[in-house]
């Protein structure tokens, strides 16, 4: 979707990613004799060659060499965005939460924790159960989360989560989730798209509705003012997708930090004036950053998530939006499908919430699973 986006504004890009169909590529081709690199975006050598041929590095995963990146920083003339220090911070949930905290940014109570019985049921007794357990490092769509209901499941939590350093959260019984993408451009300003609401099923985002609907109009300004504070603490120019908890007292809880385009803001490429994609080249750019304002009433995004290895389980989604008014499909050309991998998504926007729910209805009922 980046590279969407900038091929629209002719921008130059080469993209590091494994083997010549990763998705990205095929979207953009570099003009002869540019060619993409074929390499791990976390292998060092492979950072190394794309910083020898660009003028501005950014990335679209956290989880890449921060180390790296920091030397490419100091020694070369090229930009990083985000720098290294904001990826390093943010790659380390327990690192990220201590930063918050000290920013005097609102989180849920958490602690440290050994990867022992013994240390999860000390944590049980400061922060109560359920608690949420999670992996500090490389986690993504739930991946390193355990929800622990009763200390008598320490040991299986400790094997799924693979004996990895670990961190405890207290247990946040949202009334909802939300999401705000940032954008801050090369000179720090900053702005910020609608809050969303955001539905996870199985740990992963399923749906986002926006605008967020509220009888207090102050929650979704309150959301975006602490998701704006939140990414200042930050350096590096770029978007980011910050996602909250809101609580039943009617606080506002940050959840974690994403140092990139986001999921949550899949929507903003139909129903915003110029998307997270492009506002995102647009800020490491140096360019003027586009209007973050929603340009329909109403939008739903819903991700296309495998359910097994049948890739057309998810087309046949894609073929039912094709008769829905106001739905784009994105398919996202992955070679593999995997259950909880995300395949795709589905944009729908329209008149009203009514509307688009409305229209919402025939795609949840042709999801792999649904029952009619
Ligand atoms: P992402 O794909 O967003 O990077 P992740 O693997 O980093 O996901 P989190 O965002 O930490 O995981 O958690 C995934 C989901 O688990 C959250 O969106 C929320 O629904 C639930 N969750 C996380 N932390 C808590 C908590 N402390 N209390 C209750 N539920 C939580
Ligand atoms: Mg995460
Ligand atoms: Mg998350």
């Amino acid at each position: 979707m980046l590279a969407n986006a900038a091929s629209l504004l002719n921008l130059d890009v080469t993209i590091l990613d494994v083997g010549d169909r990763a998705p990205a590529k095929q979207v953009y081709a570099p003009s002869p004799p540019k060619q993409h690199i074929d390499g791990s975006f976390t292998d060092p050598e492979k950072i190394l060659q794309l910083a020898a041929r660009v003028d501005v590095l950014t990335v679209e995963i956290e989880h890449v060499d921060a180390a790296v990146l920091e030397k490419i920083e100091k020694s070369s003339r090229i930009e990083v965005h985000p720098t290294s220090q904001t990826l390093r911070m943010i790659q380390d949930k327990f690192v990220q939460k201590e930063h918050l905290k000290a920013s005097s940014l609102p989180v849920a109570d958490y602690l440290q924790v050994e990867s022992t019985p013994e240390a999860l049921a000390a944590a049980s007794e400061t922060l109560g159960l359920p608690l949420m357990l999670k992996s500090r490092h490389l986690a993504y769509d739930g991946r390193g989360n355990f929800a622990l209901y009763s200390i008598s499941q320490a040991k299986e939590a400790i094997a799924a989560l693979g004996n990895r350093p670990l961190y405890a959260e207290k247990w946040a019984s949202f009334t909802k989730e939300i999401a705000v993408m940032v954008v801050r451009g090369a000179n720090g300003a900053i702005k910020s798209y609608p809050a969303v609401e955001t539905v996870h099923k199985d740990n992963i985002c399923h749906l986002v509705f926006a605008p967020l609907r509220e009888s207090n109009p102050e929650v979704a300004a309150t959301a975006r003012r602490i998701a704006e504070e939140a990414v200042m603490t930050f350096t590096g120019a770029g978007v980011f997708g910050v996602e909250l908890f809101l609580m039943p007292d009617g606080r506002i809880l940050i959840n974690e930090i994403a140092p990139r385009p986001h999921n949550s803001g899949h929507y903003t490429i139909e129903a915003c004036y110029t998307s997270q994609y492009e506002n995102h080249l647009r800020a490491i750019l140096s360019l003027p950053l586009g209007s973050t304002a929603l340009k329909v009433p109403s939008a739903v995004m819903l991700n296309l998530i495998g359910v097994s290895n049948n890739i057309e389980e998810i087309k046949h989604v894609a073929r039912v939006a094709l008769s829905v008014p106001g739905a784009s499909v994105h398919l996202y050309g992955k070679t593999d499908c995997r259950k909880g991998r995300k395949m795709g998504h589905i944009t729908l926007v329209g008149s009203s919430d009514a509307d688009t729910r409305e229209n919402l209805r025939p795609l949840l009922e042709a999801l792999p699973g649904a029952t009619p």
